[in-house]
C-alpha cells in the first residue's frame, strides 16, 4: 500500500502543482486566467484517511489480491486502486483520480464478464470491502455495494425476507441491480432494480447524490447504472416475504442430434408460455446433453405439473426434488465460488421461438458438436413485463419473456483460442439471424450494436445522465456510455 501521511500529501500536492504550471504555460486556453484562478480551478489532492480510504500500487502487498476477478481470462493491471470504505472514501477517490487525471472504473463483487471492472492504466474504486446492512422498519434493507449475494441472502432468509436476485453466490448486488438483474422470483416480483427504491451515488465530479422517488438518476441506475457516470455506494431495497419452501423439477436428454434437441427446444418455448408466475424454467444444452431446469415455490403446482409431464414423456431421464427449505435449496445455486476461466455472453432477449427458429439448425449443430459450449435460455416474462415498473427504469427488454446465454468453460489458457472461435461463430449466426437485444449484465465485448442492444430507446436519457454527471467522461470502461 502506498501509506500516505500528512507531509506526502504535501509533497504531491507541490509536485501535481509543479506539473500542472508547467502544463499550463504550453495550455493556451488558460492563458487569459490569472494565476490565482488557475490554482483555484485546478483539482486538489484530497487528504486520504485510511479510515476512509487506502490506495494501493503495484509493488504493494495488497495490490495482487485486489486485482483477482472471477474471470481469470481477462486479467488487468491497474496504475492504482483506491479501496474504499465509506462514502467519503469513493468522493476522496474521484478527487485523486481528478488529480492525477485517471480514468475510473468500478469494482464491486468483480464477476463482470468482460472485465469491466479493471482496468490496465487507470483507477479502480473498489467499494467489496463497504458491507453494512441495515434493516428499516417498514421490511426493507439498506445494504452498502460491497455485498454479494450469498451476504444478502444469509442475512435475509433467516428473517424470512427475499429479494428477487440471482443465484451465484458470490456475484455483487450492485453490479448486478444497476444491469437489471433478475432469477428464480422475478416472474413474480420483478427485476431486482425495480426493488430498488433509494440509492447513495457519487458523480464523476466527486459530487454525492442521495435519489429516490421518481429521480431521473433513479431510474438511470435501474438498468443503465454499470460503470458509466457514479459510484453507487448504498442501495435501499424493497424485500418481500420468503416463500416457505423451493422445489425442483428437472429433465434430462442424452447424445441428442440437432434435430431432437430442436425439437425439445420448441416444445419448452411452448409450454413456458404457460408457466406460473411463481415457475422459473432454464433450458440449458451443454454439448449433446440438455437439462431442463424448472423450479416453483407455490404449493399450487398444477401448471408446473403440465409442463414437467409433458417433457418427461419426450426425456430420457426426469426427477422431481423434494420440498425444501428456501436458505437449503438457494445453496444447491450457488455455483463456483472460486475464479475461474470462461467466456459468457448474451445470445439475444426474444419473443418467442419463431425469432429464432431459422438460425437454430446451425446454433444447435454448432453447440452439439463443439467441446465445451452451453446455449442456455431462461425465462423471464410475469410480472418483470409490467408498465409501471417500466416507467421507473431504463431496462428496455420487458416485453422480452426470453433471454439466453452462451457459455464456455475451461481449465487452461491453451484452450482459449478454439474455444472463443467456435463461441464467436455462434454469436455471429444469432447477429445474422438479427438477434440484437442484449442484457447488459451479460455483456459480449464483440457485440456490434452494444449500446442499442442494451439500452434500447433509453440510450438518449442515458446520454443526458452522463452528460450531467459525468461530463469529462472519467468513469469508463470499454462498452460504457459515450458522453
Ligand atoms: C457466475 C455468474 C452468475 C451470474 N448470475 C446472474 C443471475 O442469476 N442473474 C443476473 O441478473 N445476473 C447474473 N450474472 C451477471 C451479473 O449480474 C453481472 O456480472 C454483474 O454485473 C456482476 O456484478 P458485480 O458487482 O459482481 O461485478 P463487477 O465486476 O464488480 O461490476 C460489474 C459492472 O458493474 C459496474 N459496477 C460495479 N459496482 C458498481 C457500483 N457500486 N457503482 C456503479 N457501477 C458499478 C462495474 O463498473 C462493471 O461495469 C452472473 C454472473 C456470473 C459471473
Amino acid at each position: 500500500m502506498a501509506n500516505y501521511n500528512r507531509r506526502d500529501f504535501a509533497k504531491l500536492v507541490i509536485l501535481g502543482g509543479i506539473g500542472y504550471t508547467i502544463f499550463s504555460c504550453v495550455d493556451d486556453p488558460k492563458k487569459d486566467k490569472t494565476a490565482k484562478e488557475v490554482e483555484e480551478t485546478a483539482p486538489k489532492m484530497p487528504e486520504l484517511l485510511p479510515e476512509n480510504i487506502k490506495i494501493f500500487q503495484k509493488a504493494d502487498e495488497e495490490y495482487q489480491d485486489l486485482t483477482i476477478r472471477f474471470n481469470k481470462r481477462i486479467q488487468q493491471a491497474p496504475t492504482f486502486i483506491a479501496q474504499c470504505f465509506n462514502t467519503k472514501g469513493v468522493v476522496d477517490a474521484i478527487l485523486f483520480a481528478k488529480f492525477k487525471d485517471l480514468k475510473v472504473v468500478v469494482k464491486s463483487g468483480g464477476h463482470s464478464f468482460e472485465g469491466f471492472s479493471n482496468t490496465n492504466d487507470g483507477l479502480v474504486i473498489d467499494v467489496s470491502a463497504m458491507k453494512k446492512m441495515q434493516w428499516n422498519d417498514d421490511h426493507s434493507v439498506t445494504v452498502e455495494t460491497g455485498c454479494i449475494l450469498k451476504e444478502l441472502y444469509d442475512e435475509m432468509l433467516p428473517k424470512q425476507r427475499i429479494l428477487p436476485s440471482g443465484s451465484c453466490a458470490t456475484v455483487g448486488i450492485a453490479g448486478l441491480t444497476l444491469g437489471g438483474g433478475y432469477g428464480f422470483f422475478s416472474r413474480k416480483y420483478g427485476l431486482t432494480c425495480d426493488s430498488l427504491q433509494e440509492i447513495t451515488m457519487v458523480d464523476g465530479n466527486g459530487n454525492i447524490h442521495h435519489e429516490s422517488g421518481n429521480s431521473a438518476i433513479l431510474k438511470a441506475c435501474k438498468g443503465g447504472g454499470n460503470g458509466n457516470f457514479g459510484i453507487v455506494t448504498k442501495m435501499k431495497f424493497r424485500t418481500y416475504q420468503a416463500p416457505k419452501f423451493f422445489q425442483t423439477y428437472r429433465c434430462k436428454a442424452y447424445k441428442l442430434t440437432t434435430e431432437r434437441a430442436k425439437s425439445l427446444l420448441k416444445m419448452w418455448f411452448q409450454y413456458t408460455k404457460k408457466l406460473p408466475n411463481t415457475a422459473f424454467s432454464a433450458f440449458v444444452l451443454n454439448g449433446k446433453t440438455l437439462t431442463i431446469l424448472i423450479t416453483n415455490y407455490a404449493t399450487d403446482n398444477k401448471g408446473v405439473m403440465k409442463m414437467y409431464n409433458a417433457l418427461k414423456a419426450v426425456s430420457d431421464k426426469a426427477t422431481i426434488g423434494s420440498k425444501r427449505p428456501l436458505q437449503k435449496a438457494l445453496k444447491t445455486f450457488y455455483g463456483v465460488q472460486h475464479p475461474i476461466y470462461f467466456k459468457n455472453a448474451c445470445a439475444g432477449l426474444y419473443k418467442d421461438y419463431t425469432e429464432i427458429e431459422g438460425c437454430m439448425d446451425d446454433v444447435i449443430s454448432k453447440v452439439i458438436s463443439s467441446r465445451g459450449l452451453i446455449y442456455q435460455v431462461n425465462t423471464l416474462g410475469g410480472n418483470i413485463n409490467s408498465s409501471s415498473a417500466e416507467k421507473r427504469s431504463v431496462f428496455p427488454h420487458r416485453s422480452y419473456p426470453y433471454l439466453s446465454e452462451l457459455q464456455s468453460y475451461w481449465d487452461k489458457p491453451s484452450q482459449e483460442a478454439s474455444r472463443l472461435k467456435a463461441f464467436q461463430e455462434v454469436q455471429d449466426r444469432f447477429y445474422k439471424h438479427g438477434i440484437r437485444a442484449h442484457y447488459r449484465n451479460y455483456p459480449d465485448i464483440n457485440f456490434k450494436d452494444f449500446e442499442t442492444s442494451y439500452y434500447g430507446k433509453y440510450l438518449p436519457e442515458l446520454k443526458a445522465i452522463k452528460q450531467q454527471l459525468d461530463p469529462e467522461n472519467r468513469i469508463q470502461h470499454p462498452q460504457s456510455i459515450s458522453v
